[in-house]
């Protein structure tokens, strides 16, 4: 069976210049693109979905959500059971769909059987690469013993991973391999959720970092690193660590490296926002702590974006999603394009880059022949109004794999 989709006008993710009225061709049975068509015309037998009244474009992807975790405060987190936490995943994971997001990269706290289930078709989700459980050292970003004792992780299949020293990092890292981990994520650094830190502490030994990105490298895998400390940044690049999270405290030097490297950087510039905006509207929902810590990085973050879109490093949309409400992904090419990006910069971070990021630029990122159709309709122009796609009613079209999961018309996504 095959679809053509009639475009207004198509951004394919590439960066490339918009063009007007060119059609897709989808093969529906094998979910991909068979042709792209400057010409209009269409396959006799093709089914055909007039979308030009709208801007196409590939369907987003965010490099840095928590689908796992939700914006509460302690109290929320410690009347919780995992298995609630599993049914909030998916949901989370429906309404990321419904955002725009046929892809995302889950940076811990989502196992495994949440993208079985959304592979299997059983609730509608994004394309899921999950990291499983975060590498921290003992009272690092990921140690959540809180001050008065008290361990607030829950009891889950995730492996524990609060780990030191070459040996049990490699076999934590093996564990988490074990678990179905598509990236190991570490923490390199401090961080501004986390009781017992500073943003600016540097995490985890090089020769530690050696072991865990060793492990990754064997299984074919990638390292991502929560690194805002400066120190923690560059043990992490030098490291061979395949993206820098946050890179709050960027140094000239540092991006030089990043550069030379080719090493990613997932900004995350919504994330502080985010906690400071929970804490205004509920205090109770943000530990003290983390209000001041956000408050403390919000410019040098800041500045560390401009100067690395001013510098050319690859940079990879995320917004650390569950710091901040599932579905609210797309502010962040706002903040992007505020912080120096053209909107094309920010799309395509969103969509090429971020699929490269994430390591599914063989499937999806880019509407080229090949590509599974990933696609994104959307009534209005993103290049001269980005924060159109924040909402979701100008998200006419959401297609994944070639299947409409919010077809023309419809309000919402169809049932799974
Ligand atoms: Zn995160």
């Amino acid at each position: 069976m095959t679809t053509a989709i009639r475009c207004g006008t198509l951004i394919d993710g590439t960066g490339a210049d918009p063009v007007r009225n060119a059609t897709i061709i989808c093969d529906v049975d094998k979910a991909t693109i068979v042709d792209v068509r400057r010409d209009g015309d269409v396959p006799r037998d093709a089914e055909v979905i007039d979308a030009g009244h709208l801007t196409i474009m590939p369907g987003m992807i965010d490099c840095h959500v928590h689908l796992g975790s939700s914006t509460w405060g302690v109290q929320e987190r410690l009347l919780t059971p995992f298995s609630l936490i599993v049914a909030h995943a998916l949901n989370h994971a429906r309404v990321t769909l419904e955002a725009g997001f046929t892809s995302v990269r889950d940076a811990a706290g989502t196992p495994r059987g949440v993208k079985m289930a959304i592979d299997q078709g059983l609730f509608p989700g994004p394309r899921l690469r999950i990291a499983v459980s975060a590498l921290s050292q003992t009272g690092g970003h990921g140690d959540s013993v809180m001050p008065n004792g008290a361990n607030i992780r829950p009891v889950s299949e995730l492996p524990f991973t609060v780990v030191d020293g070459v040996e049990a990092v490699r076999k934590a890292t093996r564990e988490v391999l074990r678990a179905g981990a598509d990236q190991i994520k570490v923490h390199t650094s401090g961080g501004v959720m986390s009781p017992n830190d500073e943003p600016g502490a540097t995490g985890f030994s090089p020769d530690e970092i050696a072991a865990i990105v060793y492990e990754a490298r064997a299984a074919g895998k990638t390292v991502m690193a929560h690194a805002q400390a400066t120190q923690g940044i560059k043990n992490a690049v030098l490291g061979g660590i395949s993206s820098i999270e946050h890179g709050i405290f960027l140094d000239e030097e540092v991006i030089e490296e990043m550069k030379r490297r080719g090493t990613y950087f997932v900004p995350t510039l919504v994330a502080p926002l985010w906690v400071i905006r929970r804490a205004e509207k509920d205090p109770s929902s943000v530990p003290p702590y983390a209000l001041r810590k956000a408050r403390e990085v919000m410019a040098a973050h800041q500045a560390s974006f401009r100067l690395a879109v001013e510098r050319g490093v690859r940079i990879a949309m995320g917004t650390d999603t569950g710091v901040g409400p599932h579905g609210t992904n797309a502010e962040e090419l706002e903040r992007m394009v505020e912080g120096g990006m053209t909107p094309m910069q920010a799309i395509v971070a969103t969509t090429r880059t971020a699929a490269e990021c994430a390591r599914i630029a063989h499937l999806t990122g880019t509407l080229e022949v090949g590509k599974r159709a990933d696609i994104l309709g959307v009534s209005g122009d993103p290049l001269s109004d980005i924060s159109v796609l924040q909402h979701k009613e100008k998200l006419a079209l959401i297609m994944k794999d070639g299947r409409a999961m919010k077809p023309l018309g419809a309000a919402s996504l169809v049932p799974a």
